[in-house]
C-alpha cells in the first residue's frame, strides 16, 4: 500500500503518512530498522501500533457490546435499533475520520435526523467560527516555507504541538536566499534564542491588546499611550520587524477564549498589514492535544453539506441548523438534550468526560482502532474496531492548511475501514426504520 512519489519535501522513495498529528507528514520510512524521518512522538505511536498488531492474538473479536464480544452483523443490527429507537442521536468524532469515513457518518445522521459536531472550539464559542465572523487570509505551509521572511508565532508553541513544523516550513532556507527572521510572542519561546530569533514574554491575556495595539499603528492611526512597559516595549519591536520584512506570516494556535475575541484581532492585524505587503496568517489548532487529526476535513466536509463547520442542529442537506456555542457536542451531552452518541475515535478529555458524567442515562455506538477503551462509560455501549488509524487506513484528509492529503498506509488492513462500518449501519438503521434502500446519491 505504500507508495512511490514525491512529497512536499521532494523525498522520492516508498514512503506512508503519519497520522498522528494534524500535519500528517507524508515522508515516513517505516523499515526493519525502525521508523524514519517521524518526531519522536510520532514514532513511538508508530512502533506501539506495529507492536500492538504484531501480539499474538492481536486481532480480538470486530465488535463487542459493553465488553461482551460479538460478531460485527449482530453488533450493527443491535446499533441500528440502538440507534433507531433514540430520542436524539449525536454524531461526533468526525476529526479522526478520512473524508469517506465523514461522509458515510454525514449520510448516517441524516437517516437518522442526528445532530452533527465534530467537537471543535470554534463551534462551541457563541459568536461562531471566526472565519464566518471575518474571514481570513490564510496561505499553505509551503507558501510561508517558501517566502515569509518574516515568522511570528503568535502565543503558539508548534514545536510542541505540531512537532515537525517548524523543521518542515520554518527551518529550511528561503526560495530567493533573503535571511528569515522569528520572533515568538506569548509565554513560549518557541526556538533556542539565536541571531534570527526572539522571544518576546508576554501574558497570554494581553495579546488581545497587543494585536489592536499593533493594528492601530500599522493602519497608521493613534495607538493609546497608557500602554504599560511590556505591552509598549513588543509592540515596538514587533512593529518595527514588520515594517522592514517583506513577507510577514502569522502563525497562531486555538486560544482559549470563549468569546473568540483574540482570533478576531489577528485577523484584522493580519488584514491591516496585507494592505501594505504580503502577509497572511497560518491558523493552527490544538496539534497533538486535539481530539483528531482531520479537523480541517471534518469542518470542510460539514460546510460543503451543512453551510457550516459543526453545531449543527439536525442534519439535513437540503438546509440545516448551525447554532454555535448551542447545538456543540459538549453541550448537547452535557444538558442532556441527545440520549445516544455515536463517537469516531477518540475525543477529547473534556467530552469523555461529559459522556461519562451522563451515567447510564447515554448510550453509545463507537467506531474505533482501540483494542480497549480507555473510557468506559457507565451507559449501554456497542464498539467496533476498524482499521489502525496509524498504520492502516486508507482515504483522504485533510491538512490544516486545507492541502489535500490521500493517506499511504504501511500496511493492507485487517480488520474493515471505519468507513465501511459506518456504511453498513447506516443501511441496518434504514432496515430498522423501514426505509427504501439510498441510492443513487451524490
Ligand atoms: S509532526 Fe505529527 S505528523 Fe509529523 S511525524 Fe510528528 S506526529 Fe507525525
Amino acid at each position: 500500500m505504500k507508495q512511490e512519489s514525491p512529497d512536499s519535501s521532494g523525498i522520492d522513495s516508498q514512503r506512508c503518512t503519519c497520522t498522528v498529528c494534524p500535519l500528517l507528514c507524508d515522508d515516513i520510512l517505516i523499515t526493519a530498522d525502525g521508523v524514519e524521518q517521524a518526531c519522536g512522538h510520532g514514532r513511538e505511536t508508530i512502533l506501539a501500533a506495529l507492536a500492538n498488531d504484531e501480539r499474538p492474538g492481536a486481532q480480538p473479536a470486530e465488535a463487542s457490546e459493553n465488553d461482551q464480544l460479538l460478531g460485527r452483523e449482530t453488533a450493527t443490527t443491535r446499533a441500528a435499533v440502538l440507534l433507531s429507537s433514540a430520542r436524539r442521536v449525536l454524531i461526533t468524532g468526525l476529526a479522526n475520520a478520512t473524508l469517506e469515513a465523514i461522509t458515510a457518518a454525514c449520510d448516517l445522521a441524516e437517516t437518522l435526523g442526528a445532530a452533527v459536531d465534530a467537537g471543535l472550539p470554534e463551534s462551541a464559542r457563541s459568536a461562531g467560527p471566526t472565519i464566518a465572523r471575518a474571514g481570513e487570509v490564510t496561505a499553505a505551509f509551503e507558501e510561508l516555507r517558501d517566502r515569509a521572511d518574516l515568522v511570528i508565532f503568535w502565543c503558539c508553541d508548534p514545536a510542541t504541538s505540531h512537532p515537525r513544523f517548524i523543521e518542515r516550513f520554518v527551518a529550511p532556507p528561503l526560495a530567493d536566499g533573503r535571511q528569515r527572521r522569528t520572533i515568538a510572542i506569548g509565554p513560549d519561546r518557541v526556538i533556542p534564542d539565536a541571531v534570527t530569533h526572539r522571544h518576546l514574554p508576554l501574558a497570554r491575556d494581553l495579546a488581545v491588546e497587543l494585536a489592536r495595539c499593533l493594528h492601530l499603528r500599522i493602519a497608521g492611526r493613534h495607538a493609546p499611550d497608557t500602554l504599560d512597559g511590556p505591552l509598549a516595549s513588543d509592540s515596538n519591536q514587533l512593529h518595527d520587524a514588520i515594517r522592514s520584512a517583506t513577507c510577514v506570516a502569522i502563525v497562531t494556535g486555538d486560544a482559549d477564549d470563549s468569546v473568540g475575541l483574540e482570533a478576531w484581532g489577528i485577523v484584522y492585524l493580519v488584514r491591516t498589514i496585507a494592505h501594505e505587503k504580503q502577509a497572511f496568517q497560518i491558523p493552527l489548532g490544538a496539534g497533538l492535544a486535539a481530539g483528531g487529526v482531520n479537523n480541517a476535513g471534518a469542518s470542510a466536509a460539514c460546510t460543503w453539506r451543512y453551510g457550516a463547520a459543526g453545531a449543527i442542529a439536525r442534519a439535513d442537506r437540503m438546509g440545516s441548523l448551525f447554532l454555535p456555542g448551542e447545538s456543540d457536542a459538549r453541550r448537547l451531552i452535557s444538558r442532556g438534550e441527545v440520549d445516544a452518541v455515536v463517537v469516531l475515535g477518540r475525543l477529547s478529555e473534556p467530552l469523555e468526560q461529559a459522556i461519562a458524567d451522563r451515567g447510564d442515562a447515554l448510550s453509545l455506538v463507537r467506531i474505533s482502532d482501540a483494542v480497549e477503551m480507555k473510557h468506559r462509560p457507565a451507559g449501554r455501549t456497542i464498539q467496533f474496531r476498524c482499521s489502525s488509524l496509524t498504520i492502516a487506513t486508507t482515504g483522504t484528509m485533510l491538512r490544516e492548511d486545507g492541502r489535500r492529503v490521500v493517506l499511504a498506509p504501511h500496511q493492507q488492513a485487517t480488520l474493515p475501514q471505519m468507513r465501511q462500518l459506518l456504511v453498513d449501519l447506516e443501511q441496518a438503521v434504514r432496515q430498522s426504520l423501514a426505509l427504501p434502500a439510498a441510492g443513487g446519491r451524490p
